[in-house]
């Protein structure tokens, strides 16, 4: 299973290969690490996320969705060119082939999980079906605990 997260200490982006292989996911940079239970993967599944240990995590394409969006836009704009020299089939054809390979890409990427505590993306060989889209209220509910504790903390370096 690939790992994408960033450090929570230093906050630097790592990429791990066979998340699964090593007993601990660490950062080189800052030295910091957490050890990983071999029961928190189950048939090349993460059971909670692998850097922080939060049992929620959500399943979405693997796609960067401005990466989506600038293709989308590259369409429109050759679409309107054609359309101003008076070439409305290409213009339409330009919006329906831009359409199509959208589409395409979205149907053939793979789903990637991204855990609601601290985005950590997890890429198993194939997804189990027990994890869902992502949930809003589940999502907000992690945003308001998030915020509970750096108020804490915040209370605490006050005092
Ligand atoms: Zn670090
Ligand atoms: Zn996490």
């Amino acid at each position: 299973m690939q790992l994408q997260f960033a450090c929570p200490k230093c906050g630097r982006q790592h990429f791990v290969e066979d998340a699964e292989a090593s007993p601990r996911v660490s950062c080189a940079d800052c030295g910091w690490y957490r050890e990983v239970a071999a029961e928190s993967v189950q048939q090349d599944n993460p059971r909670r996320c692998l850097v922080c240990g939060c049992d929620d995590l959500w399943r979405q394409k693997d796609f960067p969705q401005h990466v989506g969006l600038a293709f989308v836009v590259v369409g429109a704009v050759l679409s309107t060119i054609a359309w101003a020299y008076v070439r409305p089939l290409w213009a339409i054809g330009i919006l329906m082939a831009f359409a199509l390979v959208d589409l395409l890409l979205f149907v053939l990427m793979p789903d990637v999980l991204v855990c609601y505590r601290c985005r950590s993306r997890h890429r198993p060989g194939r997804i189990a079906e027990h994890f869902g889209q992502f949930n809003l209220e589940t999502a907000e509910r992690y945003r308001q605990q998030q915020r509970r504790l750096e108020q804490a903390a915040r209370a605490s370096a006050d005092r």
